[in-house]
């Protein structure tokens, strides 16, 4: 008989992580999924009596993390893929915006899925394989007005990301970064951090956009249960991507950015090379 495939996702209790946590329970894996909360460890066990395991922990809790995963491979049995999902947004003007406000979006957004990461790999590791989720954003791509923290911690997420997956590859452990556009799940809502306005020379350039990104939450272009379909499809490729966006508007800011850049490149290509030798 086949082992059941166990998927361990943080951040269960809405979103993108819930919607995977279901989609991957009708699929027939056994999920287990880290909650802040004992009522929605109670919810998110209530999907299935035999295959949700729930866990409380906070992604920040790192002495938490490494008792959990091993909790984990002790009582449910061997983690065949992490998925990284649990974070938030900070939405505020950098200059208006504490460095506390910064540290707590890294605590979570960076240094909880490299926590989680490093408490897996030693058991992916030793049994060479093992699937690695890390979702991150098109912002860890793409920027704008007063979302620096949040772009800092998924351009970060990012670069960690890609460079793990070249560490562990040659054992067996793939690591894609996935990178959704706007999707509709409580990430615009009653998870974000949003700083008090303070300097009225940013009111021009911030107001629009603090209020278009309330008003379009719930509304947004992408469905998290198509994403979560998306990511079961790149969890069962042998040859799984480095880095996959999700949704249109992710795919074209992106490629965007990506010829600005280029067209930046060249342009300045005689400065650049001019420093060798
Ligand atoms: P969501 O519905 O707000 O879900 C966020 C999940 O993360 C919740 O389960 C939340 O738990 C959990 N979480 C937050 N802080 C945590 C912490 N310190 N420790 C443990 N769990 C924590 O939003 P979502 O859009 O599904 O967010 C999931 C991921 O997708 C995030 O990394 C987000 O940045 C990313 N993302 C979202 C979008 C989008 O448009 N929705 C786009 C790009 C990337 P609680 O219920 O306890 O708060």
């Amino acid at each position: 008989m086949t082992k059941r495939r166990i998927v361990l996702i943080t951040g269960v209790s809405s979103g993108f992580g819930r919607a995977l946590a279901q989609e991957a329970l009708s699929q027939g894996d056994i999920v287990v999924g880290t909650v802040r909360t004992e009522q929605a460890k109670r919810r998110f066990e209530s999907l299935s009596e035999s295959a949700a395991h729930g866990y409380l922990l906070d992604v920040t809790d790192f002495a938490a993390i490494d008792r959990v995963v091993a909790d984990v491979e002790a009582r449910i049995g061997s983690i065949d893929v992490l998925v990284n999902n649990a974070g938030y947004g900070h939405e505020g003007i950098m200059e208006e915006s504490p460095l506390s406000d910064m540290r707590q979006q890294f605590e979570v957004n960076v240094f909880g899925p490299v926590a989680m990461m490093k408490a897996v790999l030693p058991f992916m590791r030793q049994r060479r394989c093992g699937r690695i989720l890390n979702i991150t954003s098109m912002g860890g791509y793409i920027t704008m007005p007063g979302i620096a923290y949040y772009c800092g911690s998924k351009f970060a997420l990012e670069g960690i990301s890609e460079t793990v997956g070249k560490e562990v590859k040659a054992f067996g452990i793939h690591v894609t970064a996935v990178a959704p556009g706007s999707f509709r799940t409580d990430w615009a809502g009653r998870s974000m951090a949003r700083t008090p306005r303070s300097i009225a020379d940013y009111d021009e350039i911030f107001d629009p956009i603090r209020q278009a990104r309330e008003a379009k939450s719930g509304q947004q272009l992408g469905d998290p249960e198509k994403a979560a379909r998306a990511m079961l499809a790149i969890m069962a490729e042998d040859d799984p991507p480095t880095h996959l966006l999700l949704g249109s508007d992710a795919l074209g800011l992106v490629r965007d950015k990506l010829s600005a850049l280029e067209e930046e490149m060249s342009r300045w290509e005689s400065v650049t090379l001019s420093t060798d030798g």
